[in-house]
Order: structure tokens, then sequence, then C-alpha cells
């Protein structure tokens, strides 16, 4: 079968099976030969992608409920989305999400994920109380934080490279409502929207999107979305997809000359400053959900996302530098994102450090990864590092660098015998 993630690149040719049960997982994972679990496939890059992979999507049934603290057990190919469905109308939220209720729960805890939140929440991996985890030889373990702690630090954030995540404990959050109380900001400049987010950092969810074309005064010109869950409206959602988009895009559509056309127009189109609007959560949180195969607008060839975090005493330099680079390339990104990170969590390889980060989804094409592995330099230099879920070419030595726990990871991974066992075309080129 042919097999890629959703960046559309690489598309490889791959063996993969379905697994309903741990007894059909355990013979996937004892036959000879190595193999990775696939979840929703929403990784950008090829973390997912391997010769031979588990198909986790099957696995998918919610275990247990707690309602006097909101702990729930289940299976790890539950979806984000489910658990919304049938936990927000029963007064309880994710604690921690991404901007996209399509991924499983083992992909969110192997790819310890974040949301507008981190400062406030850290990564997904701070809700989960313990999962259990399939070895090389098929045994099982309990990870958490008292139990095979170690297991539990390289699993999250592991990239599935310790091993199958079977099933998980979670920590929902309890609201009141399926609303937000959202606070909107143009903000002209880096300095503008910097100013911004320490001014709103008490409220638990902010984010930005920013338009990568503009430079000088105006590099780093953005509009900031910040909210708290509302005490009011009603805890009825509606999770359908309204809109999809029917074809690949033909390459010409997407070029300096569209993104500065749209970014002016959603700059100029969002109010200079609302506070506290009461907005529904779903677009909130998550408003590309509602466009199905909205990855088709990049065409064929696919895309990427560059998602960087730079330490907070370099942010802004660092940013204003690099931002200003991809201005005068004129590599235009519909959809750039511009966050404030928390502490990090200590875990072998989440991406999150206490600083900004800069996500940019970018159309593959020639002069791409010549120009990228350029920024890498730069993000390297000013103390940062690069997401792995959304990564498809970063090297080696970039990887070493931004992560400098990849030594006890790779060595736990070769004395557990899982180096041989469980690999995607991302640890190999990674070599980790
Ligand atoms: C529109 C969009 C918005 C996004 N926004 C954010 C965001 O705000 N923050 C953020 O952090 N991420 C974000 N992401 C990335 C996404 O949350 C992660 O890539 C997530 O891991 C995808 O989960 P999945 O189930 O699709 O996993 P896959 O893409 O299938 O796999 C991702 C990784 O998880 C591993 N994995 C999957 N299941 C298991 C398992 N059962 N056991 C062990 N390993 C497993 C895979 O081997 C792979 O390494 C976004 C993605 C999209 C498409």
């Amino acid at each position: 079968m042919k097999l890629t993630s959703w960046g559309r690149y690489p598309r490889i040719e791959a063996e993969g099976s379905h697994f309903e049960t741990t007894e059909q997982l355990r013979r996937q994972v004892v036959r000879d030969g190595n193999l990775i679990a696939y979840g929703m496939g929403r990784s950008y890059g090829d973390s997912a992608l391997n010769e031979r992979v588990v198909f986790s999507r099957r696995f998918n049934k919610i275990l247990h409920f707690d309602p006097e603290n909101g702990l729930v057990a289940c299976e790890c190919g539950v979806s984000l989305q489910e658990l919304i469905s049938v936990f927000l109308p029963r007064g309880w939220f994710l604690s921690v999400t991404p901007g996209t209720r399509l991924i499983s729960v083992g992909g969110a805890i192997a790819s310890d994920v974040h949301g507008k939140n981190h400062h406030v929440a850290g990564c997904f991996s701070s809700c989960v109380d313990s999962f259990e985890l399939m070895l090389p030889g098929g045994e099982i373990v309990l990870c958490s934080r008292e139990e095979n702690s170690r297991l539990f630090r390289a699993t999250c954030g592991g990239m599935g490279l310790t091993g199958v995540i079977l099933t998980a404990v979670i920590r929902l959050q309890k609201v009141k409502s399926a609303y937000i109380r959202e606070t909107v900001k143009r903000c002209r400049n880096l300095e503008e929207i910097f100013h911004c987010f320490e001014q709103y950092q008490k409220l638990p969810y902010s984010v930005a999107w920013i338009d990568c074309l503009e430079s000088g005064d105006q590099v780093g010109r953005s509009v900031l979305m910040a909210g708290d869950h509302a005490d009011t409206g009603s805890l009825d959602i509606d999770l359908h997809q309204p809109v999809s988009v029917p074809f690949d895009f033909p390459g010409f559509c997407l070029n300096r000359y569209s993104v500065k056309l749209f970014n002016r127009f959603y700059y100029h189109t969002r109010p200079a400053s609302v506070e506290k609007r009461l907005v529904p959560l779903d677009p909130f949180f998550y408003p590309l959900d509602s466009i199905g195969h909205w990855n088709r607008i990049y065409g064929k060839g696919g895309f990427t996302q560059y998602q960087l975090v730079l330490p907070k005493s370099a942010s802004y330099e660092g940013l204003k530098l690099i931002l200003n680079r991809i201005a005068k390339q004129g590599l235009g990104s519909f959809l750039a994102v511009l966050k404030l990170c928390g502490p990090e969590n200590g875990n072998d390889l989440s991406f999150p450090m206490e600083g900004y980060s800069l996500a940019l989804d970018l159309k593959i094409e020639k002069k791409l990864f010549p120009f990228l592995d350029e920024l890498d330099r730069m993000v390297i230099d000013y103390g940062g590092r690069l997401y792995l879920t959304k990564d498809v070419r970063m090297s080696k030595a970039v990887f070493r660098k931004g992560y400098p726990q990849w030594e006890t990871f790779a060595e736990l991974r070769e004395t557990m015998g899982m180096k041989e066992k469980f690999t995607s075309l991302q640890s190999r080129r990674l070599e980790v």
C-alpha cells in the first residue's frame, strides 16, 4: 500500500496491518523485522512512516471514566474528537489539546503535543497519569511517574521509538460550557505581539497568527487570540466537517502574491481589539478541522511544517532575524503561528522550551530545503530546536544540538532492543 502523513511528503510503499486486540499487536511486534505505530497520520513528516506499520485506529475503546476526578482510561486509537464528543456534554474537556482534534491518544503521547496553554499547563504528558507500553519482545509494562519512570520520560515525546502505547489514563479538566471568552488584538510588529503575549499570559490560552511576508518595521505583524473557558453557554458541540477541498490545487495557486493578498485580507478583517467575546470552543481550538483535506491546497507535491522554538532570552532577536529572512526569501505561508511556551518538562525528546515557538506551513519545492538548512543554523545558533512531529528533513547534527538528551534516549533504545524493532524513516535519518 501507499503510505504518507499529513504533509503528503514523502509517499512510500509500506506493509500495514490493523490491530484490535493486544494479541494481534503482539504477533506483529514479535515477527522478524522492524515496525512503527501509525495513529491518525496527522504528523506532518516521516515519524510514522516505515516499510511496516501497525495501525492503531481500530484499538479504540473507552475503558473507564471516574467522574470524581476526570480520569479517563482508553485504548491508544481513541481520537481526541471521540473524547470531546463523549465528555464535553458531561462538562469535561481535554486539559491539553493541539490545533486539531483528529489525532489519536497514542499519537498525542508519542509526540507529547502541546496546545495554546503550554505556558500554564505544559505538554500532553502533564495530563497523562499512566500508560501501558508494548516492548520489543511483546511484553507489556505499565509506565507512570512512579513506575518505570525512565520509560515514561522516554516514551512521552519519543515518537513511537520505545514501543507501542496500548492504553492510557488521562486527566480531563472540568468546564462549564462549550464556549470560550476570546480576546483578539491586532499587533503591528514583533515588539507589539511580544508585549501582548506577556500582557495576556495569565489567560490559559493564547496564540497568534503571524504574517511572514512583512519585514522591516512591520516584521512580525500579527493577530493575537487569547481566551479562557466561559462559564455561560451550553455544553453542546457540533463536530461535523461541512466543507472539504475536493482536489489537489495546482502548484501555481500558492505563491508570494497570493499569500500576500491573503495575509492583508486576513489581518485587516480581524477586529483591531475585542475583549472577552463569546465564541464556540470548536473553531477557537480547531479552526482547520472544519475543512476536510485542507492539505490538498499545497498541491500534489505536498508540504511541510517548519516549527522551531527559541529560548525566551533569544526569542526577540532570533525571531526578528528569522522572520526578516523568510520575508526576503518570499516563501509564503498561509498558516504561520506564534506561541508562548512554558518551561521544559524533562522528557527526553519533548519539544517545547521556555520561549517562543514559530510554525509555518510551506509547500515542498526545489529551493525549500536548502533555505530551511540556512534557518536551521540560525535556530541552533540561538539555542533553539525543531519539532520532531513536523519534521521531514532535519539533519542528525541539528537534531543532536537541539535535543541534548538524545544520547540517553539512544542508549535506552540500544539496551532494550528497541533500536532494531521500532524504527521510522525519521529515526533512521537521525540515527537515533
Ligand atoms: C492541523 C494540525 C494542527 C496541529 N497542531 C498541533 C499543535 O498545536 N501542537 C502540537 O503539538 N501538534 C500539532 N499537530 C501535530 C499532531 O498533533 C501530532 O503530529 C500528533 O502526534 C498526531 O497524532 P496521530 O494520531 O495522527 O499520530 P501519527 O501522525 O500517526 O504518528 C505520530 C507519531 O506518534 C507515534 N505513534 C502514534 N500512535 C502511537 C502508539 N499507539 N504508540 C506509540 N507511538 C505512536 C508514531 O509512530 C509517530 O512517531 C497538528 C497537526 C495538524 C494536522
